[in-house]
Formats: C-alpha cells, structure tokens, sequence
C-alpha cells in the first residue's frame, strides 16, 4: 500500500470519553441511587442517555468511529473485572442476588464486605478497583454489558469501537486475592484467561463488531522479557482465532520500548501508539521496526490528558510521516479522553484570550477530527483551522502571562546554596531541641480537622453572596478557636490551626498564586462518583500576597504551644494541577517552588517555629520508566528545598506523605533534608519505619499510628502497640507521635476519641522509656 492510499483512507477516533456528562448528571444519578432516591430503572436510562449523548456528539464532530464499552457505572477495570468473572469469593452471593448492588459493593464496600482495593490508574489521578485473582480463580465470559453497549451505539446507524482492557494488562493490575500467598503471580494466570477474552471478542463479532480494541498500556512500563513473552503468547492465541473482530492493541501514557516489537509482529490487524512528547521515541522505534505493513495504525498524536491546544501543523507533520509506516493511518488522542474535563466552551469566567489555548474533550475531539481531515484530503482543506491554530498558540507564547520577566529572573538566578539549609541536620536537630522544647515522642496532627456542614455552608453562603467575607472569617475563626483549646486540653505537643479556611489543599493556593487558572466546570473522574476539578498552571507563579499566614498567627495568638505552619508542596501542587507543555515541569516546579518560599519565609518571620510542606503526591509522580526517575527526584527533591531552604536552623521544618508505598523512594525522602516527615503507616503495621531504618535515614519521623480512613477509632493500647513497633526502628528521640494524614474527611466524635487515644498512647510509651 503506498503512502497517499493510507492517507486517503485516514479516520478520525477516539478511545473513551468523560463519562459524566455536561452537569454531571451521572454522579447525581448514582449518587441518588445509592441513596434510594432514584430507581436502576431510572439510573439505567440515565446511563443510557449520556451514552447516546456522548456517542451523537463524537459523530456530529465527525469522529468516524466511535468507542463503546468505555462508560462505567464506577470504573472500567471493575468492568472488566465483572465481564472476566473473577469476582471476589466474598462478594459473589451479592453479585449474583443483585447484579448492580453486587458491583457497587465491589467499588464501595459494604458494612460486613471490604471493597476491592483502589489505586491509581498508571501515573493519571484516576483510581481504578485492582483486581483480586489467586491460583483458584475461574474465569468465565460475561460479554452483557460490552455487547450491549455495542449494539445500542450500532443500533445509532454508527460505526462502532469495543474498547476493553486488554488481557496482560489486565492481570498485570491484578494483586493476589486476600489468603493468596503474596507471592503468586496473577500472569500466570494467562493461559486460563485467553479462552475467555476469544469468547467475548467472538460474542462482540456475532453483535456486529468489525473492529475491537485491547488496551496494553502496562506495556509501556519497564517489563521483564517473561513478561513480554507473555505479551507476545497472548497475541498470538489471540491472532490465530478465527472467529473474531479485527484487533487493534493500543498502547498510551509512554513509548512501547521493548514492547514495539513485539505488538509489531503481532498477528493482530492494528496497533495504536502514543506520539505525544510523553511518548517519544515511538517514532524512530516503529520505523527501526520496519513499520506496520499492510495494518491499521492509529496515531495519539493530541494529548488525551493535558488541556492545551494541539499544534496542528506539528501533529500534521508528525502523521504525514507515518503514512510510509502502515496501510493506513488514523488519527486520535493519545489515550481515552476520561482524563481530562468535558467543554472548554463552558467556562465563562475565563479570558476569552486564554480560553483560545484550552482544549477540553470537545475540542480535542474536533482537533482530531481536523487533522483527519487534513491527512485524508490535504492540508489545503483545514487551511482556516491552520490558521486559527497558529494564531491561538502565538499569543499563547506571546503573552506576559506565559512570560512573566521578574519570575524568570528569580528562577534564573537560583544557586545551589539558595536549596540548601545553613546547617547540617544534626546541628539543627539540636538547634530545635533547644528552641522548641518538645517531650520525647511529641504528637502532633496532619493539619486539616473535620470540615463540619456549617463551614462548607458558609463556604457556599459566601460564594453565593449570602454572607459577606467579615461573617465567613468570624466562622472561620470560631473554628480555629475550637480545633486549638481542643488540642490543648487534649495534651498535643505541636498545634495546628485545622485548614478551616480551605476547600482543597491545591486549589486554596492556586486561586492565591498569578499565574494559575481555575475552571468552573473542569470536572474530572478521580474515581467512581468523585470528581475534581485540577486548578490549571497557565503562565508564570508567583505570590503577590501572603497565603496563609493571618490563619497560623491567629491560632499562635491563642496559645502557648508551637503552631505548624501548612503549605502544599510544589511537586504536590504541580501532581494535582493540569501542567504547563511548553516549558519542562521542572521549571514549573521551581517557579511554584519559588513563591511557596517566600510564604515559608513570611511565616518564620511571623513567629511560626513549625512549618510542614505536605508532599503526598511526591511519589506517585514518579515517571512510569525507571531510567527516568533520577532525573525526576532531582528536580523534585530540589523544589521542595527550594521551598524551605532559607529558614533558620531553629526552624523545625516538617513533611507529610500518604496515598503510597515508600520503600522505594526512601533515598529522596531524605534528600528533602526535611526534619521530621509524617508518613501513612497504620495500616501497615508500621512498614514504613522499618523501610526507614533500613536506609539509615537519620531524621525524625512520624509513622501514623491512626488510620484516617476509616471512622473506627483506635484504642490506646493500640496506638501504643503501633508506637512500640515504631520504636524498634526508629529510636525515642527522634519518634514522632500522629495520625496517618488529615481529619478533613472525619466527624468530631470519632476524631475527639481517637486523638485522646493517640496522646494517651503516647504518655504510656514515655513512660516505659
Ligand atoms: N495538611 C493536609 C491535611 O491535613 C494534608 C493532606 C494530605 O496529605 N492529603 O489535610
Ligand atoms: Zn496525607
């Protein structure tokens, strides 16, 4: 086939979309489910019509061929989950009483039955259910909710995708079912999987499938040549079925690497890649493989999860040189399009000058569909979108927002010295010792306490212009006054002021930083029904006014115990952000860094002796390859210093850290040179120290001895019982007493309980000392 027939045959596609519709109609159907306010008849049709919706809308944009399958009730690896038969043993008699319960009790829990475990999907801020298979687990085909799919979008006169998570991801997501040795590897499971996967890609032909598409995206990750193997077997057994729909594999968030070859001999009909700078090197790959020749290749060339404007004539240019590489080539974005918010159009508080560089689903979905256009029938044909494009990204790098000359100066001038502390640790140590006076194992809090209904009424009273900012401040004050004589009667060391102040731990300080935009409808799926909306790091950031600092002196004026400062940490606040593509996030990070800096600095000279820069989100920004992580915690590593290098030695500077496993990142953790970092630890009995230990790391640290994720209260002999395992690695002077992150989410009674519990803890262990 030559180059100007694959063009010519050139289609635009997509591999999912946001599922929860225009006003989250979605999330409130569920949600009133749940609650049995709606029916499932009622949360079906619901369903049923954002999908029709969704589907119409990808149409009329002229989207060639539409995904189906992608929608979810909850998460599309649970989906998969059901669709395989591998539900867990304990929720199997809720699952066959009730098909819909019985999913929702896998996603949720119920009172008697734990959820599946959730964690997050590759390095994106979705959370997907991890599939739980033992040597006993039995695969058997349940094609109802795909078929079903299928034939609605069929039934539309459209033309129609499958998309459904492909067998060795599948299994390499999966963890050991509980009482399964931790040892078993669900990939060796494949075997008995494929026979699974043949009959619903057979039950998915019989419906009217011409196509289906297995996504693979744990083959962009570091895999060991049997697991590549077994990507390889998979593929095969599944080419060399005859009854089926063709196969299109598809791979997004990063390069094949090893894995390109090995799709690239594939018996399958199609591969689709990322060509996105995260991807790169996917290109010379698939030319030093010799191509596709004679296959389907669809090309990811709009980033599927960030929210800027495709360079059009760049993506062009890109696909007019893959047109030698395969029988035909199609356009799409580089992953589904779940990852990002729905409508750009919608947001009317932003600069319509700025609005001009966001691309949302809708808009990625017609940039798709231009470069389609352009491929199949000429650049001539899009000449006007051309255009519109060049003039939309020359005014983005044009603009002062982008550029602003005295934060490039500051970030410019950086020295090495300006990330580094005038002390070594062990002489600060003492420094504070001294200065701060603390018992042994002294027991502090994460930072937020609960966020009762009145302040989130007057949170919302004061948006909506019922109460003026003096009446919100006088109940954000009222909180702060309780959370402190709470603290102090309850005997806790270091104090915090309770976060009332704030909605969200980034959004507070992007909405205070030049630089960061927020949306008002840039919803996006975390996981099941919530959804969040990531501020956007548009230009250049910097702080014009203190943050935080009338809240920690506040508090600090109605108490003698040191009050702790609380920032959000740069990496943090650039992890839960959508981020800047044209300039390196490191460069971002050190801007971010920068005016978190000058806040830090505000602080100490405001008096505060205690200053935590919570990084939860330092470790699950790590790159998905590990050749890239050293350059990653470098840059990392140093914008957190950034951030807190210049206090005094006196000045206790303090971390926090949740939502992952640390082990493998202890060497960083101390490169932030921080000294004391609180880390999530109660579940794990204290794992977490002993990770510590191991490394020799020499700094003060607080592993969790109360689980903030559940409203069980801990007893004190618990508490006690985690502190004296926390002690066998981490010795009295430099163990710290708290819970395992925020009470935000937590009501009064249990936190009251548990935090007496904690001190009481505390006193006892002392006392054994
Ligand atoms: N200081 C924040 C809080 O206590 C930390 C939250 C987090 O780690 N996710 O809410
Ligand atoms: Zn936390």
């Amino acid at each position: 086939m030559t180059a100007k027939s694959a063009a010519a045959a050139a289609r635009a596609t997509v591999y999912g979309y946001p599922r929860q519709g225009p006003n989250r109609e979605l999330k409130k159907a569920i949600e009133g489910y749940w609650k049995g306010r709606v029916t499932a008849d009622a949360l079906r049709e619901t369903a049923a019509e954002l999908r029709r919706d969704n589907w119409q809308q990808l149409a009329d944009a002229g989207v060639h061929e539409v995904p189906t399958g992608d929608f979810s009730y909850y998460d599309h690896v649970l989906d998969t989950t059901v669709a395989l038969g591998a539900i867990p043993e304990r929720h199997r008699v809720a699952v066959e009483t009730d098909a819909l319960d019985g999913y929702f009790a896998m996603a949720r829990g119920t009172q008697d039955v734990a959820p599946l475990e959730m964690t997050k999907w590759f390095d994106t801020n979705y959370h997907y259910l991890v599939p739980e298979l033992g040597p006993d687990t039995v695969f058997t085909a349940d094609s109802g909710k795909q078929v079903g799919e299928l034939k609605e979008a069929l039934a539309l006169g459209l033309s129609a995708r499958p998309v459904l998570v492909g067998p060795v991801t599948y299994l390499l997501l999966a963890k050991p079912a509980p009482g399964v040795s931790a040892d078993f590897e669900p990939l060796t499971l494949l075997d008995r999987l494929l026979p699974v996967y043949a009959r619903i890609l057979a039950d998915l032909r019989a419906a009217g499938a011409e196509w289906v598409q297995l996504d693979e995206p744990a083959l962009v990750q570091d895999r060991t040549p049997a697991e590549l193997n077994a990507a390889a077997r998979a593929y095969r057994d599944l080419g060399a079925l005859t009854d089926r729909p063709k196969l299109l594999v598809a791979s997004y968030f990063d390069r094949l690497g090893d894995a390109l070859p090995v799709l690239a001999k594939a018996p399958v009909e199609g591969l689709a890649l990322d060509f996105t700078e995260s991807a790169a090197g996917n290109l010379q790959a698939l030319a030093a493989v010799g191509g596709l020749p004679g296959k389907r290749l669809v090309a990811g060339v709009v980033n599927g999860r960030n929210i800027w404007v495709n360079d059009l004539a760049k993506s062009l240019s890109t696909l007019a040189t893959l047109l030698g590489l395969a029988g035909r080539v199609d356009v799409a974005a580089s992953c589904s399009l779940l990852h990002v918010p729905l409508d750009a159009s919608a947001e009317r508080d932003i600069e319509p000058q700025i609005l001009r560089w966001l691309a949302f689903a809708r808009q990625k979905t017609a940039e798709v569909v231009t470069l389609a256009k352009g491929l199949a029938q000429g650049a001539d044909t899009i000449a006007a979108e051309l255009a519109a494009n060049r003039a939309d990204l020359a005014s983005r790098a044009g603009s002062p927002i982008t550029h602003d000359p005295a934060v490039r100066a500051r970030a410019a001038a950086v020295t090495e010295a300006d990330a580094r502390r005038s002390q070594p640790y062990t002489e600060r140590a003492a420094a504070q010792r001294e200065h701060l006076g603390l018992p042994l194992l002294p027991t502090t809090t994460i930072g937020s306490f609960p966020q009762t209904g009145e302040l989130r009424a007057a949170r919302a009273d004061l948006r909506a212009g019922r109460i003026g900012t003096a009446a919100y401040e006088e109940r954000v004050k009222a909180e702060i006054q309780e959370v402190v004589s709470f603290q102090e009667k309850t005997g806790i060391d270091v104090l915090v002021h309770g976060e009332p102040e704030r909605n969200d731990m980034v959004q507070y300080f992007a909405e205070q930083l030049t630089g960061y935009l927020a949306t008002r409808h840039g919803w996006v799926q975390s996981y099941g029904t919530r959804y969040v909306r990531p501020p956007i790091l548009a230009g250049d950031i910097s702080r014009p006014e203190p943050m935080t600092v009338r809240w920690t002196t506040y508090a600090q004026s109605l108490t003698s115990r040191p009050v702790k400062g609380m920032l959000t940490g740069p990496v943090t606040m650039l992890a839960w952000s959508f981020v800047r593509d044209d300039q390196p996030l490191a460069d971002t990070a050190r801007q971010v860094a920068l005016a978190l800096r000058d806040e830090v600095t505000d602080l100490e000279t405001a008096g505060t002796s205690v200053i935590q820069v919570d990084e939860p989100a330092l470790r699950e920004t790590l790159p998905l390859r590990a050749a890239e992580h050293s350059a990653y915690l470098a840059w990392a590593t140093e914008a957190f210093r950034l951030t807190t290098g210049g206090v005094r030695p006196d000045t206790q500077i303090h971390t926090h850290m949740c939502y992952a496993e640390f082990g493998d990142i202890v060497q960083a953790i101390d490169d932030l040179d921080a000294d004391v970092i609180s880390l999530e630890a109660a579940r794990s009995h204290m794992q977490v120290a002993h990770e510590l230990a191991a490394h020799g790391y020499p700094r003060e640290a607080g592993p969790g001895v109360y689980d903030i994720h559940s409203p069980r209260v801990p007893s004190a002999e618990e508490a006690a019982d985690l502190l004296r395992t926390g002690l066998q690695a981490i010795p009295a002077e430099r163990l710290w007493v708290n819970p395992d992150c925020g009470l935000k989410t937590r009501g009064w009674a249990e936190t009251r309980a548990s935090l007496e519990n904690l001190v009481a803890a505390a006193r006892t262990v002392r006392d054994e000392l």
